[in-house]
């Protein structure tokens, strides 16, 4: 079946209506209306082709929210009418023992992402939530238990919110750390609300003066601007975990020089160009790490999703029309966004 999406044709014009395919669903598939899609800097990244290896046309998108409108036969978790959502992933090898352990994202065959992944459907290449519809097998789609009011702004927790929790959970942050949030943006803000939710003390650093004020009703307890060396030196050796979402190649030894012994940065931004080499002797005399998380599996997600439900917890969006996406995308570059631009889908159709 032909739906309305947005996307691009070649990584230097702007992104234009576009018909693409979707398939009937098989007997495990959920087809969902796509009521909301966030927009996460790897869709820029992706769609401006920052990364190499994006096939056109591309339509990006991967926190996806919406309604169910039909199941497959073998169907058991969802029904017509559920709100869901959907993520990163639409698929994995489920043989590995990555898969195995529920951690589709380290997938040992490589995970189908929600776009610009190989894939049967045509044109052979998955296409994301810049669309009015997507076909995914159960397995990949979340229930949503958020008041339906909130549903925009749950849309960014399947990629941001899973991206943040993941490795706060696997670090143990909890009561009695002290934790650091780098770069607030998309994911940045989502950190500083979840570390503040498992009882941390987060400290929020920007290199943004405007959003000094703001990150601190996030729930960070302190903002630093990381431009100012003396407001980071306040900081030297007090950490115990940080977690850096910046979008841009950037000094990272600015950042380890923060952590105690054995603390550990948390890689999660993905830059189009390399960060400088760090400087392995501020790592070796403090036993300091320097690591990297990718997502979070379907199982963590919906932990997630549900967490943040009983907490109250949902992102800070600014609704976009499509036809607004490439000035989103301008503004995102400029870290302009406090904090994820969020596509209303039915524009799509005018
Ligand atoms: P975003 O909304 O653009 O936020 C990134 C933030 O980084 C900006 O708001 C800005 O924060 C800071 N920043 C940007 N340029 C900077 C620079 N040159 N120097 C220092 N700070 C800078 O992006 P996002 O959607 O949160 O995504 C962040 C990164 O994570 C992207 O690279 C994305 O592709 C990647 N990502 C990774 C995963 C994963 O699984 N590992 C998943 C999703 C996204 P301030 O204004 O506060 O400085
Ligand atoms: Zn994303």
């Amino acid at each position: 079946m032909s739906v309305k999406a947005y996307g691009a044709y070649t990584c230097d014009n702007p992104l234009e209506p576009i018909a693409i395919r979707r398939r009937q669903p098989g007997a495990s598939d959920v087809q969902i209306e796509i009521a909301y899609c966030g927009v996460c800097h790897s869709d820029l990244h992706t769609v401006r082709s920052e990364w190499q290896g994006t096939v056109f046309p591309c339509v990006p998108g991967h926190e996806i929210v919406g309604r169910v409108s039909a199941v497959g036969g073998s169907v058991s978790r969802f029904k017509t009418g559920d709100i869901v959502g959907v993520g990163c992933m639409v698929d994995s090898c489920q043989n590995c023992a990555s898969c195995a352990e529920g951690l589709e994202q380290y997938c040992e065959n490589g995970f189908t992402g929600t776009y610009n992944a190989p894939t049967a459907d045509e044109p052979g290449h998955t296409m994301g939530g810049y669309s009015e519809r997507i076909v995914v097998d159960e397995k990949f789609v979340l229930k949503i238990t958020h008041p339906e009011e909130q549903l925009a702004a749950v849309a960014p927790l399947l990629c941001a919110g899973i991206t943040t929790y993941s490795p706060l959970r696997h670090w143990r942050v909890g009561p009695g750390m002290k934790v650091g949030v780098v770069g607030i943006g998309g994911l940045g803000h989502m950190g500083i609300k979840l570390a503040h939710a498992m009882g941390a003390e987060v400290v929020a650093f920007t290199t943004s003066d405007s959003k000094r004020e703001a990150a601190l009703a996030l729930g960070a307890s302190q903002v630093v601007v990381s431009k100012n060396k003396d407001e980071m030196k306040a900081h030297s050796g007090t950490f115990d975990f940080i977690l850096n979402t910046v979008a841009a190649s950037h000094d990272l030894d600015a950042f380890t020089a923060l952590l105690k012994r054995d603390g550990t940065l948390t890689l999660v931004g993905v830059p189009e160009h390399a960060h400088p080499s760090p400087n392995v002797a501020s790592l070796i005399f403090r036993r300091r790490a320097i690591a990297g998380s990718l997502i979070g599996g379907i199982a963590e997600t919906q932990e997630m999703l549900d967490f943040c439900a009983e907490k109250g917890i949902v992102s800070d969006i600014e609704m976009i029309n499509i036809r607004e996406i490439d000035t989103a995308y301008d503004r995102m570059q400029k870290g302009d966004v406090k904090y994820r631009f969020v596509i209303d889908n039915t524009s799509l159709a005018a």
